[in-house]
This record gives structure tokens, C-alpha cells and sequence, in this order.
């Protein structure tokens, strides 16, 4: 386990704020960073914008050596340089870009030991020499990003990636961290057994993106809503999605004669062209992208403000990385989609298409999920959150259309009960379609075959239309009354709560949203205001000291740190320094210029209020507005009093909480991967038997497990039983090769 060194602690603090400008940590950052200075292995799953470059910048910082970092993408190598460089770091990177004088010129400043950070594609590693100079420079760490990249199960396999594995075995003292934003368990285990980890330390964050309001539009007139969107929120950067190649060419010409300005980008413009409209927008001189999927990766900018999906996303999983490009600085960012069901015949063609069986059924269901996701009145985060696995905990996660919303709640037991009858009186072997047709009473050959219009259900919805029953099954999926099962031909079957319905036992509502034009633009409270006028004057200054040096704006400072600067009315170079993004070098650089700017706008502008000043501890966006900074709080309580020695329920009656709670919290410090014993918890033995629940069940709900115990196993049980599971499997890869 690691062991976290005291005189670490002030180091990365210190470092925290005078490079980077920030008074706290994300998530994870803090652990990630300490493991790796006690040269231990990392893996870490975590989202976009979670802050992974952090991770082993700030190591590089302290650490003597260069720290090797290899990333896919030759494109953004430069970028990130850039980005480092403006916070002081000593960086460079190595690609085929570089002629062979500035190769050499390199390897002479990192024998020096000049270099602190070193971005290196991963094709290098396949050169023999590449490996021997190598040996010859003072490194750090490893840091490998994209991580996911190197294994064959991931969606981005790139054969370089697997090259990496001489890293363990040439270099037994320099620690690897491995991170990525996305990967199952089975990836994850294949990544650490591809690389070769040495019993690294696993963090898996959650994929929680509190920051993003999610929100479906029903699609009408398509183009001129999106006009709409733009109108209302000028000057704002963004990403479109589109399907096809022509759709994006259309709506980018639509766009710019409206007055956008909004650029193409798809895999059939010459590369030139993807370049040059890559980096405009990048620049923030043309305002909105209009892409394909083919623009994804390579997109490092902090300051996308909203993507919108003009269609239908292929699968959930693509949907929740297009959205996760928006604010990965942590502000405000919107995700909106545009929803029609014209647009799922089209999809449902090309998914016909496909002839290998169990592909074009996997094909379905991932299209019938995302229309779920769309046509569902169940909050948007928790759908997403669920589809990898996750528990969203909230009732309300109040940055979404549906938590949001105006909402109504309407009884539909009776129709569930006439819909799961129809499934129960014909044995739960047909799936939706034929079951609609029972309930409204169609006369079809395959009904009048079966004899199903002879059942006592047969006929008896016919007053309401196929939308309706349509609708009565979505929501019936989406509150797990009943569920898809078989391939390729899914049939519907009951479940527990599924049955209570039918036999009366429970009821079940739906809920009905109004359809407001405002609902979109309902203040999401939480996030808060800055003065717009003078965010106007910093972003010109800053994309005019941006053009001068050549680098993206957000380079400068992110969105983030300017609205701080709107809020905070920082007027003095003292009071620049305590804003989140600012670090030495930054203020040196840039600090006067802001300064000035904001004096300006003051003095133009008497008689505005000006707080006293930037609170600490400040990452407002990522903390505030779900209480998470006190949810935060609270879990370290209940570690410390773990620590103490005290049980579950013990904790909770000191704390006045319930003992579910306080199971949550374990959770997630077990998650985080803090070191809990949990045998004090639960008695080995019981713990052996629910983990034996789980792998014959086949799955992990706690529900099932807790059912199957009769009464002996407790919900918290199975819960931090499920935890360490999670756990292990991440770690225990390097024993079971
Ligand atoms: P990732 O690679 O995980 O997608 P990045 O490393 O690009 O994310 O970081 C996203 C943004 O978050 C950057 O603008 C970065 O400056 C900012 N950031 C990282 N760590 C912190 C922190 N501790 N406090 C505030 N902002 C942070
Ligand atoms: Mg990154
Ligand atoms: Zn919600």
C-alpha cells in the first residue's frame, strides 16, 4: 500500500499553487500524485476533464529526471507543451516532426538533465537506438495516456501502444502511471497485464460529470433550432455533431449564412483543410464546429462551452464521450440533444444491414438504449451514469431537463398490468412488437397462428394507439419491471417488481414533463454569476496575447480562471495570485496585462460591488453545486472514526446518520483506494459467501444477493463486499499471468 511521506505533502501543495495556480485538489489527484512519488504504479480510470495531466505534471515538477509521457496524438503534442510551458514547466516533445539536428539538440538537454517533461509518441519505443539513448537520461516517471490505446478490447487500438511493454523491464526503478478516460474492468485488466504494472495502485473516479446540464429537445425543425441555441448563447465555443458527411457540410453553410461563424470538419475534407478548421477552432476564431464523429480525440480544449447532437448518437458510450468534450475546465457547459423518432428508421436500416447475427442484435440494443436515454423521463445523468455500472446516489440531480423540469406524475398500473399480462398469459416468449399486437388487438397472421387472439388479454388496449403501449413498455424497461432477454430476437420478460405490478402488490407512475421553451434555460443554481462585460474584455485580451505567442487562448488561462477574474474584480497583482489558474509564472507573465485591463473596466464602470476577496479552497464548479465538497467532508469523518476502530453502526449513531450512509461513504473510500480493512466489518466467512452470491448470480445488484441470503446478509454488507470485489479485480491481474 502506499505510504504517504510527510515531507511529500508540503512539496505537492506548494507546487500545486506556485506552478499551477490551484488551491486544491480534484478527486484522486492528491493520491495518484503521492503514489507516484513513492514510485509506485498507477492505473487510473478517470473522466474527461477529471485533471489526469495534472497527475504527473506536477510530479515531473519535483521529481528529478525527465518524466516520459506518451500520448497518441502528434496533433496535440504541441498544445500540451504549450500548456505546460506557460505554467514554467521545462517541456518538450519528440516526434517524426522533429529533423534530425533537433533530435540531437534534445537528447543533449535531457542528458543535461534540462527537461522535466518530455511528450513522446509511442512509435518511438519500437526503435531500437530510441531505447538505448534512453537508458542514458535521468527519468522520472512514466506517464502513459490514452492508456486504453494498447488494448485490443478498447475502441482506439493502436498496435504502437504495445510496444510500451520494455518499459517495466528496461527502466525496474522509474514508476509508470497509466491513464485513460475510459475502460471496462476486462480493458482495465488488459492494459495493466499489456504494460506490466507492478502491483499498481487503481483508481477508478466516477464518471459523474457534475458540471454538464444534460438536456433532449424533441426535433422539429432541426437546423433553426440549433439557430435558436446559437442565438441565445453568442460568442460561446461549441461543438455540432452530425451523422453524415453532407449534413455537415449543410449545416455549416446554414450556420455561416445565418451570420456564424461555423466551420466543417469530416473525414473527407483533405487534411489540410481538417487542420487548418481544427485549429481555428481551437483559437477560438470560429465559434461553433460542425463535425462528424470524426472529430474526437486530438481535442484537448478546455473552453467547449456545449455540444449538441443534431441526431441520434450511435450508442451511449459515444454519446457520453462527444458530451464529455464540453467544459473540461470544470465551468458550466451544456449537452444538448435533439431527439426524433423519424431519425431511428434510418439508423434501424443501416443496423439491417449487418449479417453477422449477434453484431446486429448487440447493434439494436445499443440503439434502443440510446433512445431510452432520449425518450425517457428518467434523470439523463442517472441513465448515463447506470450504463457504466454506477449508482447515480441522488434523487435529483438538479443539472439535467428532467431533474429540472416541470414534472407531473401519473398512475399507469392498470396499463402495465395489461401489458406484463399479455407477456405472462403467453409464457414470456415474444418480444415487444407482437406484444403491442396482443394488447391492441391486431389481426396478424402470426397472431391468429399462435391462437393469441384467443388469450383474455387480446383487444383490451385497443382504445389507446401503439405510441402509447410503445411508451408503456419504455417506461416499464427503464423502471425495471420487466427486461429485454435472448439474441437475436430479444423477448420480454417479468421481473420481481414486475410481477408485484401485475398481481397488485405495487403500483407504478410514470412522469409526464411540460414542454417549456424556458425549461433549457432554467437557471441551474449552484454555478455562479461573473460579469459578463468584462469576461467580453479579458477573452479579446487574452486571444490577442494568445495570437502573440501562438497558442490557443485557454493556454493563457482557461475559462475558468476568467470568470474567477469576473467574479473577484482582481485589480492588484496580490489579488491576481490568489485566483484558481494563476500560478508564478502566469502571473509574471500575464498578471499586469489583466491587471490593467480590469483597472480599466473599473474605472469605467464606478460603483460596482466588489467582493472582498477570491475565497480559498475554491474549485467551485467541481464541488459546489451538489454539496459534494460536504459530501467530501463528511467521508473523511467517517474514515477518521474508522480509523478509531469504530463499527458501521457505531458511526453512524455518532454521527446521526443511518447505516447506509455511512456504507456509501465506505464505498467510495474504498473506491478511491484507501486502505480499509474491511474483515472488522464483515466476518470473513460471510464475506466469502457473498462474494460466492455475486459470481453465481452473475451480476451486482445487491438486491439479489441480499434476497438470496434470507435474511442474514445486510444490504451495507453486500455493498462493501461489492467494493472490494471492484477493487481486486483491478489489482489482481499480475497474479493470475
Ligand atoms: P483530462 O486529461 O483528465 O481530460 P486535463 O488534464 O486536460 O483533463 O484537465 C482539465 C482541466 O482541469 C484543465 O484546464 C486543468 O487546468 C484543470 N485542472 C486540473 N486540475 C485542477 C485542479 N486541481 N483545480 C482546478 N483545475 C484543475
Ligand atoms: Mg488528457
Ligand atoms: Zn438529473
Amino acid at each position: 500500500m502506499i505510504k504517504i511521506q510527510m515531507d511529500n505533502g508540503f512539496a505537492i501543495v506548494d507546487t500545486l499553487k506556485t506552478v499551477f495556480g490551484f488551491d486544491t485538489f480534484r478527486p484522486n489527484q492528491e493520491q495518484i500524485i503521492k503514489g507516484i512519488l513513492n514510485k509506485q504504479d498507477v492505473f487510473a480510470v478517470m473522466p474527461t476533464g477529471g485533471g489526469k495531466s495534472l497527475c504527473y505534471q506536477l510530479p515531473a515538477k519535483i521529481m528529478r529526471g525527465a518524466a516520459v509521457v506518451i500520448s497518441p496524438l502528434i496533433s496535440l503534442m504541441k498544445d500540451q507543451v504549450d500548456a505546460a510551458r506557460t505554467n514554467g514547466i521545462a517541456a518538450a516533445y519528440m516526434n517524426s516532426s522533429l529533423n534530425d539536428q533537433e533530435v540531437s539538440d534534445l537528447y543533449r538537454m535531457l542528458k543535461g538533465n534540462k527537461i522535466e517533461l518530455l511528450y513522446i509518441a509511442p512509435e518511438r519505443f519500437a526503435m531500437p537506438n530510441f531505447l538505448d539513448i534512453l537508458k542514458d537520461i535521468p527519468i522520472s516517471l512514466f506517464a502513459i495516456d490514452e492508456a486504453h490505446c494498447i488494448s485490443e478490447w478498447g475502441h482506439d487500438f493502436r498496435p504502437d501502444y504495445l510496444s510500451l511493454s520494455v518499459i517495466p523491464k528496461m527502466f525496474p526503478n522509474a514508476p509508470i502511471a497509466a491513464f485513460t478516460a475510459t475502460a471496462t474492468f476486462k480493458v482495465q485488466e488488459d492494459i495493466c497485464r499489456k504494460i506490466g504494472l507492478r502491483k499498481p495502485f487503481v483508481v477508478r473516479a466516477s464518471f459523474n460529470r457534475p458540471n454538464l446540464f444534460y438536456q433532449v429537445e424533441r426535433k422539429s425543425s432541426g437546423e433553426s433550432q440549433i439557430l435558436e441555441f446559437l442565438r441565445a448563447h453568442p460568442d460561446e465555443s461549441g461543438i455540432i455533431y452530425r451523422t453524415t458527411r453532407d449534413s455537415v457540410m449543410e449545416t455549416a453553410l446554414f450556420l455561416t449564412s445565418n451570420g456564424i461563424s461555423a466551420i466543417p470538419y469530416h473525414a473527407g475534407l483533405p487534411p489540410e483543410v481538417r487542420n487548418k478548421n481544427q485549429d481555428a477552432f481551437n483559437r477560438d476564431e470560429a465559434a461553433v464546429i460542425v463535425a462528424t464523429i470524426a472529430f474526437g480525440m486530438g481535442i484537448d480544449k478546455s473552453n467547449v462551452r456545449f455540444v449538441i447532437h443534431a441526431d441520434l448518437p450511435k450508442n451511449i458510450e459515444a454519446y457520453y464521450q462527444e458530451t464529455g468534450r464540453a467544459g473540461r475546465d470544470g465551468e458550466p457547459a451544456r449537452c444538448l440533444l435533439f431527439f426524433s423518432r423519424g431519425d431511428i428508421p434510418k439508423i434501424r436500416y443501416f443496423i439491417d444491414q449487418i449479417t453477422n447475427d449477434a453484431e446486429r442484435s448487440l447493434s439494436l440494443e445499443k440503439l434502443n438504449q440510446v433512445i431510452r436515454f432520449a425518450s425517457h423521463n428518467v434523470c439523463r445523468r442517472r441513465q448515463l451514469l447506470g450504463y457504466f455500472g454506477e449508482v447515480y446516489p441522488a434523487d435529483n440531480c438538479g443539472n439535467c431537463d428532467i431533474c429540472l423540469g416541470a414534472v407531473e406524475r401519473f398512475d399507469i398500473t392498470r396499463d402495465a398490468q395489461i401489458m406484463m399480462s399479455a407477456m405472462s398469459r403467453t409464457g414470456q416468449r415474444f418480444g415487444i412488437g407482437h406484444i403491442i399486437d396482443i394488447v391492441i388487438g391486431a389481426d396478424t397472421k402470426r397472431i391468429r397462428a399462435l391462437e393469441h387472439d384467443k388469450i383474455k388479454t387480446y383487444g383490451s388496449g385497443k382504445d389507446k394507439d401503439k405510441n402509447h403501449w410503445q411508451f408503456i413498455i419504455d417506461e416499464l424497461l427503464a423502471q425495471d419491471a420487466i427486461k429485454q432477454e435472448g439474441n437475436p430476437y430479444p423477448v420480454l420478460k417479468l421481473t420481481q417488481k414486475g410481477s408485484n405490478i401485475l398481481y397488485g402488490k405495487e403500483q407504478i407512475a410514470a412522469i409526464k414533463r411540460e414542454e417549456t421553451k424556458e425549461r433549457g434555460r432554467a437557471k441551474r443554481d449552484g454555478f455562479e454569476e461573473y460579469d459578463q462585460a468584462l469576461f467580453e474584455k479579458l477573452r479579446m485580451l487574452r486571444k490577442r496575447i494568445a495570437d502573440d505567442e501562438g497558442v490557443p487562448p485557454f493556454v493563457v488561462f482557461s475559462d475558468k480562471t476568467v470568470h474567477e477574474m469576473c467574479r473577484y474584480y482582481p485589480a492588484a497583482l496580490p489579488d491576481m495570485r490568489r485566483i484558481s489558474g494563476v500560478g508564478n509564472v502566469k502571473l509574471e507573465r500575464y498578471g499586469d496585462a489583466f491587471v490593467q485591463e480590469i483597472m480599466r473596466y473599473l474605472s469605467e464602470n464606478p460603483g460596482i460591488p466588489i467582493p472582498d476577496a477570491a475565497p480559498h479552497g475554491r474549485d467551485h464548479a467541481h464541488t459546489g453545486s451538489h454539496g459534494e465538497e460536504k459530501t467530501g467532508e463528511t467521508v473523511e469523518e467517517t474514515y477518521r472514526l474508522l480509523q478509531k476502530g469504530l463499527s458501521m453502526d457505531a458511526i453512524a449513531r455518532q454521527r446521526s446518520l443511518t447505516s447506509s450512509t455511512i456504507a456509501g461513504h465506505i464505498e467510495k473510500l474504498i473506491q478511491s483506494g484507501r486502505d480499509i480493512d474491511i474483515d472488522r466489518l464483515v466476518e470473513p466467512a460471510k464475506r466469502r459467501e457473498i462474494e460466492e452470491l455475486f459470481f453465481t448470480l452473475k451480476q451486482w445488484s445487491l438486491k439479489p444477493v441480499v434476497e438470496a441470503g434470507n435474511g442474514r446478509i445486510t444490504y451495507e454488507e453486500a455493498r462493501l463486499v461489492r467494493a472490494c470485489l471492484f477493487r481486486d479485480r483491478g489489482k489482481n491481474h499480475d497474479a493470475t499471468d
